[in-house]
């Protein structure tokens, strides 16, 4: 397991256990040893339509673990805990979930259930968001924050003041100066006291991928100067003490807490000047940015890794924000932050399998067909330097001479000198002196029934990279290296970048006699944030199979809670306004009219079946297996 790096990346949730597969341990660190969930034996159980409660589910499959959802939240809350007690902080952290993050119902609705006993809320930043979070926050605590942030528009605003006429703890955070004027006119006409926030564009600048979210030019937030024209209208308004947060978010996967305490310290000043202004402050909301280790390098030294754990992120914000309120005498404010990442990353795994594998293939060279190289002056030269080269073992001079050798031979087939055969022989000739130089490329295509575009949004559209490793086999020395494509009929479908900078990934044989069928089951990990938001079905390759599992005591470690087969054809076709049904009667119109006069089966007719009746019903039962099958 340490050739894919899982303790790195995997603690405190998933780790190699002595079959070989991967466990998960869903409470992480408090996990007791009968409670790992060996996570092929739910790739089976929930794949197998024959074993007993099989659910016969298609692939690519995400499995869902609400334990793992449940301690990353208790874990961020007991870490600022933690860091309010020790420093003797004088107020608490309420930490709200940004639901951009990922807005599948059931994750959204565990997050505000598990914490509802420490006020968590949730963040919105469009209107469906907040009628989500709204209907959500219904079941919360009361106290429990919805940050409303984005755009907006009247109706979005009205939407959050009727969210405090319902008595849930809306608080309008202003990203553009003209929002301020809908604000106070709204609320006049809706009789509503809002709570409002304010969005800061801190000076305080990160240069990793998502550090351009903030500065000066980033795309949010009021500048300083906007922020004094917020105060004095608010006052000429009479609604000073209606703000009463301060907002910024430095962009996500904050590389260091030196760089988080920058930001945070900035914001700390900023608040305690808000409250000189005569606003009546509360709340600093420091946005997200909590990272996460995707490459279990720890060492902040690029988007992928983080050098702090959550205690130390804590830490850094306690501390600074106590630091700069204390100078300033001003009382220390409660303390939320919008983390998203860190809170459900880990919650979900995405199973998907590799199906079959391209290796560079070496052909023989035919005898025959190499025999027009020691005709030609120029080929015969070249051939006969290769030759040398190979028999006193020159590597520099071999990769010389296949090269040219490859070109000259290229250039002989595109003017018709050369024929097929003979380019294929060449081509075998160079593979062998390649592969007895210890030249060849040993690395195989692994083709996998997944869509990055739909799957991994942000491996193609912005780089990022995340575990994937087999989840099996882990005491098995991988015979292989391989990259990965995936089934879109496009050239980036593909993952050949891999934590650690390694570009292809050590991988077993494929074996189709081997256990599990032959089958070979690769999961990527921390893919819980973004990815499924973000996802789009490029080719149709719609949204995978999705499961959840708890841990549970009894004879199997886990139960399955929920499953819900992924898109089929059908359903992808009809997010494009196709008619699948319709689509169907004509295919079978058409399969009628082409067998014509040979009975469609169907109908029952009375004339003699010379056999096309069955044919149509092969037909028809093939077509109408394809439109109700995943299309993976
Ligand atoms: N809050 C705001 C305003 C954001 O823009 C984002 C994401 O970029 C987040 C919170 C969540 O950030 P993260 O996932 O890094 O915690």
């Amino acid at each position: 397991s340490s050739l894919y790096r899982i303790d790195g990346w995997g603690a405190p949730y998933f780790t190699a256990n002595s079959s070989g597969n991967i466990s998960v341990r869903p409470h992480g660190a408090e996990t007791l040893p009968h409670q790992d969930i060996d996570l092929l034996k739910i790739v089976k159980k929930v794949t197998d339509p024959k074993s007993s409660g099989g659910l016969g589910l298609q692939l690519p499959l995400i499995v869902r673990f609400p334990d793992v959802l449940k301690n990353r939240l208790e874990c961020l809350q007991s870490a600022f805990d933690f860091a309010i007690q020790s420093q003797g902080y004088d107020s608490h952290y309420q930490g709200v979930f940004p639901v951009k993050c990922n807005q599948d119902r059931f994750v959204v609705e565990d997050i505000v259930r598990f914490g509802s006993s420490f006020r968590f809320g949730l963040e919105a930043g469009s209107k469906p968001e907040i009628l989500l979070a709204m209907s959500c926050l219904c079941k919360g605590s009361p106290d429990a924050f919805l940050v409303c942030n984005g755009f907006k528009d009247a109706e979005y605003i009205s939407l959050a003041l009727l969210g405090r006429k319902l008595a849930l703890n809306t608080i309008i955070v202003l990203e553009q100066e003209e929002e301020l004027d809908l604000v106070i006119d709204l609320s006049k006409k809706m009789n509503v006291r809002p709570v409002i926030g304010l969005r800061a564009k801190l000076r305080t600048k990160h240069s990793g991928h998502f550090g351009p979210t903030s500065g000066e030019k980033g795309k949010f937030g009021l500048t300083t100067t906007q922020i004094v024209r917020v105060i004095t209208k608010l006052r000429q308004s009479g609604m000073l003490d209606c703000l009463q947060l301060l907002h910024f978010h430095i962009g996500s996967q904050i590389p260091s807490t030196s760089l988080l305490s920058d930001g945070v310290s900035e914001a700390a000043q900023l608040y305690c000047e808000l409250m000189r202004l005569g606003a009546h402050m509360k709340v600093i909301d420091i946005g997200g940015g909590l990272g996460i280790d995707y490459d279990g390098s720890k060492s902040g030294e690029s988007d992928l890794s983080v050098a702090y754990t959550l205690e130390e992120y804590a830490e850094a914000v306690v501390g600074t924000i106590r630091f700069v309120c204390d100078r300033r005498s001003v009382n220390h404010p409660v303390i939320c932050s919008e983390s998203g990442r860190a809170i459900v990353s880990h919650h979900s795994v995405l199973i998907f399998e590799a199906v079959s594998t391209v290796k560079p293939v070496v052909h023989q060279a035919n005898p025959d067909d190499i025999q027009f190289l020691l005709e030609g002056e120029e080929a015969r030269a070249n051939y006969e330097d290769l030759y040398a080269a190979v028999m006193r073992g020159d590597r520099e001079s071999c990769l010389l001479y296949v090269d040219q050798l490859k070109q000259r031979c290229a250039e002989g087939f595109k003017e018709g000198v050369l024929s097929i055969e003979q380019l294929v022989s060449v081509d075998g000739l160079c593979e062998w002196v390649l592969k007895a130089i210890g030249a060849s490329d040993p690395v195989q295509t692994y083709n996998i029934n997944l869509s990055v575009f739909t799957s991994i949004p942000d491996l193609w559209g912005i780089d990022q990279l995340f575990p994937i490793v087999p989840i099996h086999k882990l005491d098995q020395r991988p015979g292989a290296r391989g990259v990965l494509s995936d089934l879109t009929c496009d050239s980036d479908g593909k993952i050949d970048k891999f934590i650690g900078g390694e570009t292809s990934l050590p991988l077993h044989e494929l074996d189709n006699s081997g256990g599990n069928g032959g089958r070979y089951f690769l999961g990527m990990f921390l893919g819980g944030a973004y990815e499924e938001a973000l996802g789009g079905v490029h080719n149709l390759f719609g949204g995978p199979s999705v499961v959840r599992v708890s841990q549970c005591d009894g004879p199997h470690s886990f139960a399955v809670t929920r499953a819900v087969p992924g898109q089929s054809s059908a359903d992808v076709l009809r997010a494009m306004q196709h008619e699948p049904e319709l689509m169907f009667q004509t295919l079978k119109h058409r399969a009628e009219e082409v067998m014509h006069g040979k009975g469609s089966g169907d109908e029952g007719g009375e004339e003699e079946d010379d056999g096309g009746g069955d044919e149509f019903n092969n037909v028809a039962a093939c077509l109408d297996r394809s439109f109700h099958n995943m299309p993976y």
